[in-house]
């Protein structure tokens, strides 16, 4: 028998905001009506502001993150085309495999798991590339399974640097609305993200961003592709309206997720929070004596990746998370199971959630024989968020 309230720290889906839920709860409605751009089009606009582009075309097709990602390589490749890729964790490896799947020449780099894209490395292949071979290069921005991020931006400069004409596609699922990114700054061809993370919605939505080149190129793209083709989307989206059925409850939903984000508590403090959120459940971690994932200098503000101490069983401290207290963990992926578990830290979530975390995870750890002070982990990060608030609240003082 449980009581209260199941505490969800997977990343993602994340918990959705008790206002996006009551929201969604609307009759049906006619899909082709004359006033249904009323409720879709301010979604494109806002969905802008989100990957901060002027210049880019925002998609929403029903599907989850992975229907995007086919999205983007079906839409804009042809088949045989070369690309650069690396991997460093299960959804940079489910990407590359997708890549290989349909069709692509794939040149991978094999990232150790904690280090996020090898932007030097980048630099070099695309510096080699004199005949510019190589169509697209691919990063996952935000790996959920590690807690790793990498640096997007640099991956623009080696590019630049180079001269390479290839379009950067990124993987944006676990990253956009909560993390820094900046499509028309970074010069990001195709980003993909999805709704059930940063956007603190249910899943059903992949969402891209497309930039002109991008799009041009899928003019005469002959990859195969029909479900998601942007051709079919361009020529309905424009008035509001899908080539097929699309999930309005969901759109519903978003209008109000993407006010809370824009308008409400304003993008730059969305991702302020989620940095200090983050920065709390590492402290708590680190005064438990145990190491994450991430090496320093790529460590991710949505998600942490926990390794647990030698001997420790990471399946079992999450069945005790779940069974004994109410709260879900994410599990460590591929070669991270058992090893590690996963705290998601995206979305709608505050100091008082990660303090909830945290005393969880401790508990789990220690009854799975963790020789940790379960406690030291909440001290560590409570100290932590009320400096940091002191700190923010002083400077709102002096400004
Ligand atoms: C969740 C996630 C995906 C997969 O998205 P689905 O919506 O589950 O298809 C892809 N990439 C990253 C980085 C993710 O976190």
């Amino acid at each position: 028998m449980k009581t209260g309230i199941n505490h969800l720290f997977i990343p993602g889906p994340t918990n959705v905001p008790e206002r996006v839920r009551q929201a969604m709860n609307v009759p049906m409605q006619d899909m082709r009506a004359p006033d249904f751009g009323d409720l879709t089009k301010p979604l494109f606009a806002g969905l802008k502001n989100i990957l901060r582009t002027e210049t880019g075309t925002v998609f929403m097709f029903p599907g989850s993150g992975t229907g995007a990602w086919e999205a983007a390589i079906t839409n804009t490749l042809n088949p045989g085309d070369k690309v650069l890729m690396s991997r460093f964790g299960q959804f940079s490896h489910l990407w590359h495999e997708m890549a290989e799947r349909l069709g692509l020449d794939v040149h991978v780099i094999d990232v150790e798991w904690g280090r996020g894209v090898p932007v030097e490395d980048y630099a070099a292949v695309l510096a080699a590339d004199g005949a510019h071979a190589i169509k697209a290069v691919f990063a996952t921005h935000n790996e959920t399974a590690t807690g790793v991020s990498s640096d997007i931006e640099g991956v623009r400069k080696a590019l630049d640097f180079s001269g390479h004409p290839a379009m950067l596609f990124v993987d944006g699922v676990s990253a956009v609305g909560s993390i820094d990114f900046r499509m028309d700054d970074w010069g990001v061809d195709l980003i993909v993200t999805g709704s059930q993370k940063g956007l603190m919605l249910p899943a059903g939505l992949g969402v891209l961003g497309v930039s002109a080149k991008a799009l041009e190129a899928s003019k005469s793209a002959r990859m195969r592709r029909a479900y998601f083709e942007f051709a079919d989307m361009l020529k309905l989206n424009g008035d509001g309206y899908f080539p097929y059925t699309p999930p309005t409850q969901l759109f519903h939903g978003l209008r109000v997720s993407l006010k809370m984000i824009l308008e409400e508590e304003g993008l730059d403090n969305v991702i302020a929070r989620h940095a200090r959120l983050a920065e709390g459940v590492r402290r708590g971690v680190a005064a438990w004596g145990l190491k994450i994932c991430a090496q320093p200098g790529f460590e991710s503000d949505t998600v942490t990746t926990i390794m647990v101490p030698e001997g420790v069983d990471a399946v079992k401290v999450i069945r005790t998370g779940y069974d004994a207290y109410n709260t879900s963990f994410g599990s460590g992926l591929a070669r991270l199971a058992g090893k590690a578990f996963r705290i998601g830290h995206l979305g709608d979530l505050n100091e008082g959630m990660c303090l909830t975390a945290l005393s969880v995870a401790g508990m789990a750890l220690r009854d799975n024989g963790a020789m940790i002070d379960t406690g030291a982990g909440v001290a560590a990060a409570s100290e932590y968020y009320r400096e940091a608030r002191a700190g923010a609240a002083a400077k709102m003082a002096a400004e």
